[in-house]
């Protein structure tokens, strides 16, 4: 047994500034053949869990392309392309195959292609055929459309937001190829769309309503004749027809997968009124986590959210906490020039420079942060500790940390994700003993956070991740769509065009 495994993913917000280059995918995550199973292998990520999977099956697994970016704008049509080349180069040189494995994210967005990862499943498909069987991964924000079902035989998403079971996911899809070729058997497909536009903040896996309608997937999966199913929320900010909340279900015969789908879709359709969020503004959270009892208390400032494409240079939240004097706070704000200017002070220097606020005019104004350089980095660097891509090691840059008062802002090159605690322990920054703790995410601090927190406030910031969604012009979502028509209604019915 003769596998291909690769992939392409990437979260595109089509309401960020600028492109995501060919280098902002080698910066963040791009490996190609052995190195592939070199960096992933024992991480908690789908490529490693179908390495395990492949591996535990006899197969041999041949590694081609993978190429991640952090989430960000639209990517350049050239970066696209280039990695679509080098993909099927891979392909090419290293056949023939009885099957692909392929890491996809479903809300990618490349000029001109709306569903680009649709387009690399095309490549794929074209060079193969209809025969070779062809398994991927999705993300549980895709916005799963017809081309992209329609072109793979089996698509496993993610069940958990904050995502921490993308290993186990990764070999559900191995197993099912695996099992796909041994068989010769194809398992009927049944897609649901829905006319639902929901922000991250409000799509938490792990408690109700959304915990219910999961825990009804799985019932559906220990059931007979079910071979998989998955719910994709959506990114709402992916401004594209394929916009939207979806079930997908595969099983032996078409009437039983398309029952199950109709089933979810309908109980995902029903808790629509409590995937709303509730937000707090900027000075009243900043003052309610100052007078807290005890810390740390979280601020979630979900619309500067990186891991949702946005620039994590966010000033709202900083401005308040300097303004009312808060102390043991921390702030993490991606600003290169920033960062340089506390390394060229150094440590123990005298730090006075504006912070945040350049990448565009939605994340508020840079603010002048006064006080001195605690700690500098030429690259800080941190492995992953916590649940959420375990033992992966990410950078950050050159790195800096300034204390204000007592507001401690982390100053970053790269853009980092808060999704593992690493992040402040690595820059000697306990999460434990800080009052505040200010997270540029919606739901995925948790993995970091969740366990030391004691509350958090979640604040009604601006920008490209805005968690009200009418703060968005949309040109090319589907219409009708709940909430931003509430009238919306649905008959829940499977996609004829994505079997
Ligand atoms: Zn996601």
């Amino acid at each position: 047994m003769r596998i291909a495994l690769g992939g392409l993913w990437h979260e595109t917000n089509t309401f960020a500034a600028g492109r995501t280059t060919l280098a902002d995918f080698r910066a963040y995550q791009y490996a190609e053949g052995a190195g592939i199973l070199v960096r992933y292998q024992g991480t908690g990520t789908e490529l490693s869990g179908m390495i395990a999977a492949t591996h535990a099956a006899g197969a041999d697994l041949v590694p081609t392309v993978f190429a991640g970016a952090v989430p960000s704008g639209i990517i350049a049509r050239a970066a696209l392309d280039d990695i679509c080349a080098s993909f099927e180069r891979a392909l090419a040189s290293g056949g023939p195959f009885d099957g692909v494995l392929l890491v996809l994210h479903g809300a990618a967005v490349a000029e001109g292609i709306a569903d680009a990862d649709a387009h690399v499943l095309g490549i794929v498909r074209a060079r193969l055929g209809a025969r070779i069987p062809i398994a991927a991964t999705f993300d549980y924000h895709a916005n799963l459309g017809a081309s992209m079902v329609a072109r793979a035989d089996v698509l496993v998403g993610y069940d958990t937001y904050p995502h921490t079971d993308m290993h186990a996911r990764g070999e559900e899809a191995a197993r099912l190829l695996i099992r796909m070729i041994q068989t010769g058997a194809r398992p009927h497909k049944a897609h649901v769309k829905l006319p639902l536009l929901t922000a991250p903040i409000v799509q938490r896996s792990g408690t109700k309503p959304l915990s219910e309608v999961y825990a009804r997937l799985h019932a559906a999966e220990d059931g007979p004749g079910i071979w998989c199913g998955s719910i994709a929320m959506g990114f709402p900010y992916s401004d594209i027809a394929e916009l939207g909340a979806s079930v997908l279900v595969y099983g032996d015969d078409a009437g039983k997968a398309e029952d199950v789908a109709r089933d979810l879709a309908a109980a995902l359709w029903d808790v629509r009124h409590d995937l709303s969020p509730r937000l707090v503004p900027v000075p009243e959270a900043v003052a309610r986590a100052i007078a807290a009892s005890e810390g740390p208390v979280v601020l979630v400032d979900a619309a500067d959210n990186v891991g949702g494409g946005s620039a994590g240079d966010g000033t709202a939240i900083l401005a308040e906490l300097l303004a009312q004097g808060a102390r043991d706070a921390v702030v993490v704000i991606a600003d290169e020039a920033a960062a340089r200017a506390a390394l060229t002070a150094g440590e123990g220097g005298a730090f006075d420079f504006p912070v945040g606020g350049k990448c565009d005019i939605l994340h508020g104004p840079p603010v002048r942060v006064r006080g001195f350089v605690r700690r500098t980095f030429a690259e800080a660097r941190y492995r992953h500790v916590g649940s959420y891509m375990a033992g992966y090691e990410t950078s950050m840059g050159a790195a800096a940390v300034v204390d204000a008062d007592g507001v401690r802002v982390l100053l970053t090159t790269r853009r980092t994700m808060p999704f593992d605690a690493g992040q402040l322990l690595s820059v000697g920054l306990d999460p434990a003993r800080q009052r505040i703790i200010v997270v540029k995410s919606a739901i995925a601090w948790r993995a970091a956070y969740g366990a030391v927190a004691k509350s958090f406030i979640e604040v009604d910031t601006p920008g490209v991740c805005a968690s009200n969604l009418a703060r968005f012009a949309y040109r090319n979502r589907p219409r009708p769509a709940y909430p931003l028509e509430p009238d919306a209604v649905f008959e829940p019915a499977p996609n004829p065009h994505a079997a």
